[in-house]
């Protein structure tokens, strides 16, 4: 599994190389937001660890900006000084986010977790693919499609989509959609389910495709278009 690693602290830099590539990972690692951003257009990873302090730009805006063209999963690496709000992070597009100093068997429980939940076990695409009026969900490829245009989400995007997916017109309570879409590592606010229904709405082009409920929570919405 090919993983990117941008960390400009050279202390930490070689310790995650040592422990990821003992543990199997093969990683290119680059210092810069600059770098990372060449790299990410020239290779195709499994899985980015993104430092937020970094020389040249923020992390930040690496994540925004990578987020852009690529659904690849982004685990933040953070120091205390520079620690985040949890939301925050998964507004700009993460998925994951560790403060440091972290241990190697953690950061790998971490990426396995991430990658597992982007790609989840293959079955045929008769069994999987999914249409709601215009949409077309693929639980296999984790696509979404609109009038046979490609939706780009995010994987959680992607997961918060297909969940509610599941049984459209019923409705989700928040909690629940918290509980099946995000572990345990982002408990507690579901202002982090807000942000996600508010980046799909914009994607999908429409609010209307997915219905609030108000003090409840959400429901996708049956089109007869
Ligand atoms: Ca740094």
């Amino acid at each position: 599994m090919d993983l990117l690693l941008v960390e400009d602290d050279p202390s930490v830099a070689a310790s995650v190389i040592d422990g990821l590539e003992s543990a199997g990972f093969s990683l290119t690692h680059v210092s810069k937001g600059q770098e990372a951003i060449i790299a990410v257009k020239n290779n195709s990873f499994e899985l980015i660890l993104l430092d937020l302090g970094l020389p040249d730009l923020d992390g930040q805006d690496v994540c925004r900006e990578l987020r852009k063209t690529i659904s690849t999963p982004i685990i933040i690496l953070s120091a205390r000084s520079e620690e985040i709000d949890r939301v925050l992070a998964l507004e700009f597009g993460a998925d994951d986010y560790m403060v440091k100093p972290f241990g190697m068997r953690e950061l790998v429980a971490r990426i396995r977790a991430v990658t597992r939940r982007a790609h989840p076990p293959e079955t045929t695409s008769s069994e999987t693919n999914q249409s709601i009026g215009d949409l077309v969900i693929d639980r296999r490829t984790q696509k979404v499609h609109l009038l046979g245009e490609e939706i780009h989400l995010t994987p959680k995007e992607f997961e918060l989509f297909a969940y509610l997916a599941t049984d459209p017109g019923a409705v989700y309570r928040r909690n629940d959609i918290m509980n099946e879409v995000w572990d345990t590592n982002w408990y507690g606010t579901t202002k982090t389910v807000d942000a996600h229904v508010a980046a799909l709405r914009k994607k999908l082009g429409h609010q209307d495709w997915i219905e609030s409920v108000r003090g409840v929570g959400f429901r996708l919405a049956i089109s007869d278009t």
